[in-house]
């Protein structure tokens, strides 16, 4: 596969494997690990990215749908995987057919659900509890009880996991996160029987909490190297690293004399006779208008984005005289200079989850390991 614009998301696979083998190494040997890679990856590509976890000591996939399971499965990933959110009761055949482990949290559905199966399909279910989040989950321990008697005296459900999801582990104050963890240990302590996996970790949880580990840990945004917040970054236990890097090159560099403008709106004026080039990267792909004065990386040097973002392309102002062609960096590395995800998050006032998620699959997903690209994805031309 090939791209024919020069701009383009390179994944650093082994990056991806570090952050998973460095995670593994704090679980002891029974606890296993499920790389949630909803989102296409966060953005990174679900499928290279599953198979580098996989390959590193991941025992599953978490994703947040059925159609991201199903992608997985027809990219020959047989390994297990979770949907973490809801699905339609019309689809359990489906996850059935495809072996894949569906979240549940209301009696109705099952009931529904058990309609869809024909006598000899079996769906493996996790049971989710709501201990604080307000968004998916049983909150109470009859509840609990119920769906689990259900789903014990039905053939085609298999009670495989408890769950819970925290709202606060990122943050320094952890009264909210041992308030939701002791009412999620009551849940898991009234079950008559413990189903193979209780997990509740998330990525904050994993690096910060043994004690809330159960028996599974779910890794998300850590395994792609970006700590879940700002406050919690000092604690980490190893330096996460960085897998999604940003890059386009220079298409056109022009000498622009003072007062001469840049743009739609001709809302940016030269201040004096100055170095501008083109960027092939624009709104459209992700790059969105809010990214205006954002610096990004040339020849070693910060220099801004001037004038507005238009959809396909963009202008920076240079130091001096770039030929077309140089490797301008949007999210990485140069030299001694780096741009992190960190960065552009604070630009937007968002945080580092939301901006891989944001460049869209107009960008290709170079994936390379050591030193060498492994392969490239691009959907427009696939
Ligand atoms: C997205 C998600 C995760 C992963 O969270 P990170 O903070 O990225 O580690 C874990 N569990 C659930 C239920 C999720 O939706």
């Amino acid at each position: 596969m090939n791209y024919y614009r020069d701009t383009w998301v390179e994944i650093n696979l082994d990056n991806i494997a570090y952050n998973v083998k460095e995670t593994v190494k704090l679980l002891p040997s029974k606890e296993k690990l499920f790389a949630v890679v909803k989102a296409n990856a966060y953005g990174h590509g679900a499928c290279a990215v599953a198979e580098a976890a996989l390959g590193a000591g991941a025992h599953g996939l978490a994703v947040a749908f059925i159609d991201e399971a199903l992608s997985l499965r027809k990219s020959a990933i047989a390994a297990p995987v979770l949907v973490l959110g809801a699905s339609r009761p019309s689809d359990a055949g489906v996850a059935a057919e495809h072996h894949i482990s569906l979240t549940v949290y209301q009696l109705e559905w099952l009931k529904q659900a058990q309609a869809y199966l024909s006598p000899e399909q079996t769906v493996k279910v996790h049971v989710k509890c709501d201990t604080g989040m307000g968004r998916l989950g049983v909150k109470t321990q009859e509840e609990l009880k119920e769906l689990v008697a259900f789903i014990d005296q039905s053939p085609q459900f298999i009670f495989e996991g408890l769950f819970t999801h925290f709202a606060t582990a990122d943050e320094l104050d952890t009264a909210y996160f041992e308030d939701q963890l002791f009412k999620f240990t009551a849940m898991v302590e009234s079950l008559e029987e413990r189903p193979p996996y209780v997990h509740c970790a998330n990525s904050a949880v994993s690096l910060r909490f043994k004690k809330a580990h159960f028996n599974a840990v779910r890794l998300g945004i850590a395994m792609y190297g970006l700590s879940p917040s700002d406050e919690i970054k000092p604690l980490l236990p190893f330096p996460l690293k960085p897998a999604f890097s940003l890059h386009t090159k220079i298409v056109h560099v022009k000498r622009m004399n003072k007062g001469e403008k840049v743009s739609y709106g001709a809302t940016y004026e030269a201040q004096g006779d100055e170095w501008v080039a083109t960027l092939p990267i624009g709104y459209a792909d992700g790059w969105i208008r809010k990214l205006q004065g954002q610096e990004v990386l040339a020849a070693g040097c910060r220099v801004p984005i001037i004038g507005r973002i238009c959809m396909d392309q963009c202008m920076i102002r240079l130091p001096y005289e770039l030929p077309a062609g140089t490797t301008v960096t949007l999210i990485g590395r140069q030299c001694n200079e780096e741009i992190t995800m960190d960065d552009i998050a604070d630009r937007l006032a968002t945080i580092n989850y939301e901006v891989p998620c944001l460049i869209t699959s107009r960008v290709p997903r170079v994936y390379k390991s050591k030193g060498e690209v492994l392969h490239i994805d691009n959907p427009l031309v696939r």
